[in-house]
């Protein structure tokens, strides 16, 4: 088994050197592709999170994003508005599973604040969070 990281950080690699290939290249690899993808056992680290503290985070945020502060796109099949908790500090990073460090994302932002984290969202997040 390998770790997912592994995995994520060699798709990076090959995804350069796709953005580097002419338009008549990449048509050429494409079209040449393995039409079932392989596939391969991999281990995850998962982090438990405290589903209180995730509650509380979604419940603050009231159906609204806490970034954009847009209503949440869509409702789940039970009809709550959906919306993705955040840790402003990554667990991965060492951040608390607390509510001061637990944000309301519509999905959007949430992939925003993943693949940027720009430290503006980071500080109005915080702001944010620190509100009861
Ligand atoms: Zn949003
Ligand atoms: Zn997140």
């Amino acid at each position: 088994m390998i770790p997912t990281e592994f995995l994520k950080s060699r798709e990076k690699i090959q995804e350069k050197k796709a953005k580097r290939l002419t338009q008549k290249e990449l048509m050429n690899r494409a079209s040449r592709a393995s039409h079932t993808p392989g596939s391969r056992m991999v281990v995850t680290k998962g982090y438990e999170r405290d589903v209180y503290v995730s509650e509380y985070a979604k419940r603050r945020a009231n159906g609204v994003c806490q970034l954009c502060e847009e209503p949440a796109p869509f409702h789940t099949k039970k009809g709550e508005p959906y919306l993705e908790t955040h840790h402003i500090e990554w667990l991965s990073k060492g951040g608390e599973d607390t509510i001061e460090n637990t944000v309301a994302l519509c999905p959007n932002c949430h992939r925003r604040m993943h693949s940027l984290n720009a430290k503006k969202d980071v500080e109005k997040l915080k702001v944010v969070a620190s509100k009861n």
